[in-house]
């Protein structure tokens, strides 16, 4: 048994938000409440007691948006090293991508996924298959027999489906399966050779640009093909306020539609890219400041319904080639956190409450996990929380295989100092 004694507790789904203890038995929570009397507990056997006292215990957060790499990717993560990322981030579940090699579009796969994650046994692992064979966007994957086997969504995250009518079959399988299909909005012929967002910035470092439409056009499309099949769609990285226009209407219209913000894309602009550091090279690119502006109201007031980080690792040589040629993603599991709550939630731009439901409660409803909350029977995922614990990001203390953060080198405040899985602890800062 595990006794956190004075923590303060945020857990939106039980309206808690305030200094209570949480009792842990078997994996499980077993209380919640202020000043738990020691007699209540008198049955339970070994006991170990943790002080929070000025420390926020959470649910373990939810991240909807990981690449694992693994299989066929090992030399930038594997399914172990991101787990072990996750837990030191905060993460306790995660969903990842399927844009490995090869795809995860078939049965064995998603299983290997599966055995994997358990294996490694830190966060929990729940893959997203292919939603059309080998990422080409031509014919559908076995949705039905690949949700059996453990896929709790179906993307091509990593490409767009650039043919409508493929994406409208998709909707519509996503309305028998009840499993959302996760839409990278991006129209290839628009985007084109552009590395970064097209505007001012982009023409100032003389780099292609990739245009707000190539996002927008394809999120329109999509929201509207939710509407008219009723199946479940969920809009990845949104990053354009042309992206929120069209998440604004389909939700007004009562479609079943929800989106996801990375945190880069509401901490940085394209203003902030280095020519001479591709980590700040990621897709959707960097936004214009007007529309990371607009990208935190949205996640304020909840047109955008979760945060998902996005975590896309490369090797150090395939990002020390120049910007123009240097793949696309950062990494995010273990900077997520603390870059969220050094720039958003210390500066009063989001609140410790929202926090929480975007980064866990949502995301677990979204992809029906048993996660993201820390309510009596529920799993014993948690993470305590130090908002004063100052660490400067750096290659060498990373648990990911990769470093492509563009948050190497600073000083965060505000970071994960335990995490459990189950009860057990699986990180300590
Ligand atoms: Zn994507």
């Amino acid at each position: 048994m595990l006794w956190l004694k004075n923590a303060y507790v945020v857990d939106p789904i039980q309206g808690v938000s305030g200094v209570r203890d949480v009792v842990t038995r078997d994996g499980r929570i077993l209380l919640l409440g202020r000043n738990i009397p020691a007699d209540r507990l008198a049955d339970g056997g070994e006991m170990e007691v943790v002080d929070c006292t000025g420390k926020y215990l959470f649910p373990g957060f939810v991240d909807a948006h990981v690449h694992l790499r693994e299989p066929g990717q090992e030399n930038k993560e594997d399914i172990a090293s991101g787990s072990r990322a996750a837990v030191r981030g905060g993460v306790t579940s995660l969903i990842c991508m399927a844009n490995t090699e090869p795809v995860i579009d078939n049965q064995a796969l998603v299983e290997l996924v599966v055995r994997r994650g358990r294996q490694t046994g830190l966060a929990r692992i729940y893959p997203l298959a292919a939603a059309t064979k080998g990422l080409r966007g031509e014919e559908l994957t076995e949705m039905a027999e690949l949700q059996e086997c453990g896929a709790v969504g179906f993307s091509d995250d990593g490409r767009g489906i650039q043919n409508g009518e493929i994406m409208r079959l998709a909707l519509e399988y996503a309305k028998i399966t009840g499993c959302p299909i996760v839409s990278h909005c991006e129209d290839a012929a628009l985007a084109g050779q552009g590395v970064m967002r097209r505007g001012r910035a982009a023409a100032a470092r003389g780099l292609a640009g990739i245009p707000a439409t190539a996002e927008s056009v394809m999120a329109a499309r999509d929201v509207l093909l939710a509407g008219e099949t009723g199946g479940r769609l969920h809009l990845a990285h949104v990053s354009t306020r042309g992206t929120l226009a069209a998440l604004r209407a389909g939700k007004a219209a009562g479609w079943d539609i929800t989106a996801e913000v990375n945190p880069h894309h509401l901490i940085l602009t394209d203003e902030d890219v280095p020519l001479t550091n591709s980590s700040f090279k990621v897709n959707p690119p960097l936004p214009s400041a007007e529309d990371r502006e607009s990208l935190l109201k949205a996640l304020a007031d909840g047109t955008i319904d979760m945060l998902a980080t996005d975590h896309a690792p490369h090797t150090w040589e395939e990002k020390a080639r120049p910007f123009a040629e240097a793949p696309f993603g950062m990494t995010a599991l273990e900077t997520a956190l603390p870059a969220i709550w050094t720039y958003l939630v210390r500066p009063g731009l989001l609140s410790v409450e929202r926090l929480v439901e975007a980064f866990a409660r949502r995301p677990a409803e979204r992809f029906a996990l048993r996660a993201g909350t820390l309510r009596p029977g529920a799993a014993a995922d948690m993470v305590l929380f130090d908002p004063d614990y100052e660490e400067t990001v750096s290659a060498e203390r990373m648990a990911s295989k990769s470093a492509n953060t563009p948050f190497l080198g600073r000083t965060l405040r505000g970071f994960p100092i335990k995490t459990w899985v189950e009860g057990r602890l699986v990180f300590e800062r």
